[in-house]
């Protein structure tokens, strides 16, 4: 797919810290992707004017626009603007008529307005202001056919995000005259590695073209992500199609066809079922909870849970046998499903879910590795537990030992 491309630039000491995340980046190119615009490269720079205007020459040089967030404050570290005017060879001017929006709004609000604000209406001369209904700095959009176009926002999220959807996304889709937007769908899986599900549709998605597949992997499961260009008849076509292929193939573990929660399906599934759940946790120690609880109405069917983290709490709250603990500990299958049968019965709901692992970083044996984690599952009907070692350090070990509950949970439900 060769849309047109545009770079981004997001400028601020705070990204290069480490501090703060930028947020702005993803979003922005999200937003653009399904607009059918292309982003070539990201950079980041800290607030420097050399340093910007090196970065923004060498962008404009490579694509001819480029959108830059951050560095419009008032404050003296601030100096995106500058570094604008200095490449463009213009002089910073004064909009007057924004100052005069800026002390009617402390007018309303009946303080004066400090007069450090008047640097929010400072501009390379010829460049548009763009009007800021959701804070003090406007967005600017400075042109030059022999330079590139660039569109400076706000650093501050929910402005940039403001400013993106009321113009500047229309303003680059003429500009670039980007024609149709990108055609994205998603299936979601649990359960396979990148490599086992690589494996299983090697052969479909040998040659998609032009329809573009990737595989995102991450804690919660693998995603697989097809897309292509959504002016295309045939291409979408050829999507649709491709898309069918692999969810027969991939079967079971695909779990949504959107960017759904596997928490939020596990709860459409009892929802639909009208059953009940109760959930025990160990290494988890609430996560399971939470992540049941993340959308609402969830009452409806989690009727309650235990964060059972010492052996004497699995022994009082859920009645687990000492015996049981003493002769096979808390990580392994018999007390998964002790603990699962103990949260089904003291809460009296249909189903029963736990989970009892070794989180690390340390605790772990030769026997029992860190990463070792029992599920269990205890219902009317049955009642089963497996055995997973997972990878990575203590946070992803509980990441994917939740997500492995809810999925034991959604495949268990599945076949009743
Ligand atoms: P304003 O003058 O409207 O406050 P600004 O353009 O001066 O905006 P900054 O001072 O650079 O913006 O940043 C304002 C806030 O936005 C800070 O809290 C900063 O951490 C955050 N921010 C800046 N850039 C990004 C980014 N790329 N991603 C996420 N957050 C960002
Ligand atoms: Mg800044």
């Amino acid at each position: 797919m060769s849309a047109p491309a545009i770079e981004l630039l997001a400028i601020g000491d705070e990204l290069l810290l480490g501090e703060t995340l930028d947020t702005n980046s993803r979003w922005i190119a999200h937003r653009l992707a399904r607009a059918g615009i292309r982003i070539a490269q990201t950079t980041t720079v800290g607030d420097e004017v050399g340093r910007i205007r090196t970065a923004l020459a060498a962008a404009l040089a490579r694509s001819g626009t480029v959108v830059c967030t951050g560095g419009l404050g008032p404050t003296i570290d601030d100096v995106t603007r500058h570094a604008v005017a200095e490449l463009y060879g213009r002089r910073i001017v004064i909009d007057e008529a924004w100052i005069d929006v800026l002390r009617e709004r402390y007018r309303v609000r009946g303080i004066p307005m400090p007069e450090i604000n008047r640097v929010q209406g400072e501009l390379p001369e010829g460049a548009r202001a763009l009007p800021n209904p959701r804070g003090t700095a406007p967005a600017i959009v400075i042109d030059d056919p022999a330079i590139g176009m660039t569109v400076l926002l706000p650093g501050v999220p929910s402005e940039m995000r403001g400013f993106m959807d009321d113009v500047v996304v229309e303003l680059l889709r003429e500009r670039l005259g980007a024609r149709s937007p990108i055609l994205i769908r998603l299936l979601r899986t649990a359960g396979l590695s990148e490599a086992a599900l690589a494996d299983s549709v090697a052969d479909l998605v040998h040659d998609t073209s032009p329809v573009s597949v990737a595989f995102l992997p991450h804690t919660a499961g693998v995603d697989l992500r097809l897309s292509c260009d959504g002016g295309d008849a045939d291409a979408r076509r050829r999507l649709e199609q491709l898309l069918v292929e692999l969810r027969d193939r991939v079967g079971t573990a695909v779990y949504a066809e959107d960017d759904s929660d596997l928490a939020a399906v596990v709860g459409e599934l009892l929802r639909a079922r009208g059953l009940t759940l109760a959930v025990a946790e160990s290494c988890t120690a609430g996560m399971l909870g939470k992540r049941l609880t993340d959308a609402a109405g969830a009452s409806a069917w989690l009727l309650g849970g235990f964060i059972v983290y010492a052996d004497a709490a699995k022994r009082d709250l859920l009645g687990v046998e000492a015996e049981l603990l003493a002769e096979h500990g808390a990580v392994s299958e018999a007390c998964a499903r002790a603990m699962a049968r103990g949260a089904r019965r003291r809460v009296a709901t249909d189903v029963g879910l736990s989970i009892t692992g070794i989180a690390g970083p340390g605790g772990g044996s030769a026997e029992k590795p860190v990463g070792t984690t029992w599920i269990g599952i205890d219902t009317a009907a049955a009642a089963a537990a497996r055995r997973f070692v997972f990878p990575g350090d203590r946070a992803e070990v509980r990441e994917r030992a939740t997500q492995a509950a809810l999925d034991l949970l959604r495949r268990t439900l599945l076949r009743d």
